[in-house]
């Protein structure tokens, strides 16, 4: 297998030069002409068992081949046999509870997690019970009728990364899913480490540039099987055009992950000299990986961390108000750099105990490094807590 930084600009392009292309072709078709009845008859049958298609695709929701290429793509960089798309992250993760026969039974779920994560398994809008632990308890929490470990690591928003191999060991029987958005496959291939599947937010660092909403589940090709048999049925397809945009995006992808973790290191490293900063999160400190991952789970300490103000909520809320050149916006894995506050915007729907338990504190800014000049970056960060935590 050639390395990592060859593989975001290739994968899933085998076939350009025979098709004589050398961009990845476009199709929007939502219907394609059947040469004959047997042939299409076939195809149906393959693709509603959840297979690629022997001759045509039929009709795009059961299978695009735009949308096949960047998953083949994924696949390559997650060290799977294949990845499956989907309209968004959240999209990808409720199939994978119904991949996993999770609905109407039990999970077994690590706080903390995205928040729409949380809210989707604490509102049992799908019928799942889930019991929430830590990654020390997990064999414990595990019952006759668990269908599922959910994790993720680095953890949003925190950024406490979790061994999913130990994970994986304590799971047992128990097939694992580990949300790798933050970590991107760049840094972090859950599958090497006994993961059975390995899921994106692909609207964050896969998309990279704010503009493509899209989601994707690595896993071996039984489960892919069955997560396309989900997809079709459930009718949450990726627009063959975001797969387009995310395909171009993965070549810069090793770019922009590293020169956006350099950032992310920097701040970091600036903020806990910080006199109005009384908490730093970024796996580069000591005190993020105290069980030394990076290096052994992950290549990198990534591009996203995490501060907490002295002066709570108020000065939290000025600083967001104040950022000139940072975007005060939810999101994350952009070319530019984004602040929130996690406590009020994408975790105000996780239960306060959970909030408290996970270190979401009223203090709490996460910012997602992008991809410009760190000193720019800093002036900007400085000045608005300088502001913020003298008005
Ligand atoms: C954003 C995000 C999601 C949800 O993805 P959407 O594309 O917004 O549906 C899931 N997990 C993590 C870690 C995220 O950051």
């Amino acid at each position: 297998m050639s390395g990592l930084d060859t593989r975001v600009v290739h994968a899933g392009r085998d076939d350009f030069r025979a098709l004589g292309v050398h961009t990845p072709p476009l199709d929007r078709s939502t219907t394609y002409p059947l040469t004959s009845l047997a042939s299409g008859t076939e195809d149906i049958d393959e693709l509603a068992a959840g297979g690629h298609p022997v001759s045509s695709s039929v009709y795009s929701r059961l299978y695009n081949p735009t949308v096949a290429r960047w998953e083949s793509a994924v696949a390559s960089l997650e060290h799977a046999d294949e990845a499956i798309a989907f309209g968004s992250g959240m999209a990808a993760v409720t199939a994978a509870l119904l991949a996993a026969g999770a609905a109407g039974h039990h999970v077994v779920a690590l706080r903390p997690l995205y928040g729409g994560t949380d809210h989707l398994l604490t509102s049992g809008l799908l019928g799942t019970r889930t019991t929430w632990t830590t990654a020390d308890h997990v064999a414990d929490a595990i019952e006759q009728d668990t269908a599922l470990v959910v994790m993720e690591t680095p953890s949003n928003p925190t950024l406490s990364l979790v061994d999913i191999a130990a994970v994986v060991e304590q799971a047992g029987e128990v097939p694992v899913l580990v949300d790798n958005t933050f970590a991107t496959p760049i840094l972090q291939r859950p599958l090497d480490h006994g993961a059975t599947w390995s899921l994106h937010s692909a609207t964050k660092a896969l998309g990279g540039h704010g503009d493509v909403m899209a989601g994707v589940i690595a896993c071996d090709a039984d489960r892919a099987r069955t997560l396309r048999q989900v997809r079709i049925g459930t009718g949450a397809v990726l627009d063959p055009q975001a797969a387009y945009l995310l395909h171009r995006s993965l070549s810069t992808l090793a770019l922009r992950v590293r020169a956006a973790q350099g950032n992310a290191t920097e701040l970091a490293a600036r903020l806990v000299d910080h006199p109005d900063v009384v908490r730093v999160c970024h796996p580069s400190l000591p005190s993020s990986d105290p069980h030394g991952l990076v290096g052994r789970q992950m290549d990198g300490p990534g591009g996203i961390l995490a501060f907490e103000v002295a002066g709570g909520l108020s000065v939290a809320g000025r600083v967001m108000e104040t950022v000139e050149l940072i975007t005060p916006a939810v999101s994350l894995g952009s070319t530019d750099t984004l602040i929130e506050h996690p406590a009020g915007l994408t975790h105000r729907i996780v239960a306060s105990e959970a909030q408290t338990s996970g270190g979401i504190t009223p203090g709490l800014l996460r910012v997602s490094a992008g991809i410009e000049d760190v000193e720019d970056l800093w002036k900007d960060l400085d000045q608005a807590i300088g502001v913020a935590a003298s008005g």
